[in-house]
Formats: structure tokens, sequence, C-alpha cells
């Protein structure tokens, strides 16, 4: 997985009400050129929230700030008449946004949610994305990658590696291989080693520490649920 840490806000520009799908999306961008759409999530008039480029790959939808960013987009952002930027976002449209951007928050330590316009001279998304989200971070020094969360690393130990150990266990049987870990406190080389075991096995980033994502991705799993990556 590549670093990120800033989500930027998109509206599709087209009229309110005018249901898009994330195919067509797909082939406007395609028509401009590029690889296919260019956001990572779209949000659909009735609060539906779909993907669209993988995450890990590098948007299209923000010049000059793609590297390290989230595109999501709402469809909308433009009044009936298709040209006067508004705000067009449905109640549900509202909630799904919220949602969709405090669980991208969370998986991905986020530090800022902006705008497009905040980078380029256009309306896009509407309507303030940094006031109107600031609430998430509130409490939290905000900038990039703050580190908020605890991080387990080699070297520790405690009630949270003795944790991090029995998920390991649990992990491994859950998929029928045998591991070298027996239940413990101490953050050790095994452990590190299956840590980087599951983060490959689970194509998030591979560093051998736990920190949200990591977490995140073993609740997934231990669910018997795919990837992040792979939810739709
Ligand atoms: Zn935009």
């Amino acid at each position: 997985m590549r670093p990120i840490s800033e989500i930027i806000v998109h509206c599709t520009a087209t009229p309110e009400g005018r249901a898009v799908t994330v195919a067509e999306i797909d082939a406007w961008h395609r028509a401009r050129g590029w690889s296919g759409i260019g956001y990572h999530r779209v949000i659909g008039l009735n609060g539906e929230r779909w993907a669209g480029r993988p995450i890990d790959k590098i948007g299209a939808h923000c010049e000059g700030h793609n590297t390290g960013t989230i595109g999501v987009t709402y469809v909308g952002g433009v009044a009936k008449d298709g040209r006067t930027a508004k705000d067009t976002r449905t109640p549900a449209q509202k909630q799904a946004l919220l949602v969709e951007l405090t669980e991208l928050r969370d998986r991905f330590n986020i530090g800022k949610i902006s705008g497009h316009n905040e980078y380029a001279a256009k309306a896009c998304p509407s309507f303030d994305a940094s006031k109107e989200y600031d609430h998430l971070f509130e409490g939290r020094s905000k900038g990039p990658r703050a580190l908020r969360d605890p991080l387990l690393v080699r070297g520790m130990s405690g009630e949270a590696v003795t944790e991090w150990r029995d998920r390991l266990i649990a992990w491994r049987k859950a998929a029928g291989t045998r591991g070298p870990l027996r239940a413990g406190g101490v953050f050790d080389h095994d452990v590190e080693m299956e840590t980087i075991a599951f983060q490959r096995s689970r194509g998030i980033a591979v560093d051998g520490k736990v920190g949200p994502q990591t977490l995140g991705e073993m609740e997934l799993a231990l669910a018997a649920r795919p990837p992040f990556q792979a939810l739709g």
C-alpha cells in the first residue's frame, strides 16, 4: 500500500438529481486518455458507496496532489442548469460521504480532508470540505500522518502485545496453517516475522509494525472477510 495522508473531496459536476454510475465516470476518464476512473470512491445520489480506482493505485483527480491522497467524489455538484456550482448532496449522500470519510480516516490514519477547490481554481466540490469535516480531526493534531494511535513494534511487551500474538495465532489457525508463535507477551523476532507474513497476505503496507491499518485488516481476516482493498 502506498503512503496516504489526505483525502480530497470532489463532485462529478453533473446536474442536480442526475444519476451517474461508476462505469460512466470510468468512460469519461478513459476518453481523456486516462487509465480509467480517477477517483477512488464514488458516492451516489441515494447514498451508495462505490469503489472506483483501487486505493493502492495513485488516483487522477487533483493535478499535483494525486500522490499521497485518496479522491472521493459525490455525484452532482451543479444546479439543474448544468453550469451553476451548487451543493446538491441529498441527505443520504451527505450521510454516506461522512461515513466513507470517517472510515477512510481511521483506516489510513488520514490527517487532513480538503476540497478540490483548495488546490485548483474550480468550484469543485461546491462546498467547503475542510470546514465541514474539520470536526473529524477535533482533538487530534492535524497534518500529514499525525501519529495518534499506539503502534506496536519489536521490543515491546504488555497486554496489547499479548492480544496481538493471540490474533496472529488465530489467523494461522483459521488459515489451517501452522505458525511459529505461542501465547506470550513479548513482541519478538517471531512476532515481527508473522506480522510481516500477515501484512503481505492481505496486500497492505509491509513493515512488521502493528498500527491501525494492520489491526483493522486483522479484524477483517478473523471475520473471514476479504482484504479491505477488495471490498466493493
Ligand atoms: Zn474535483
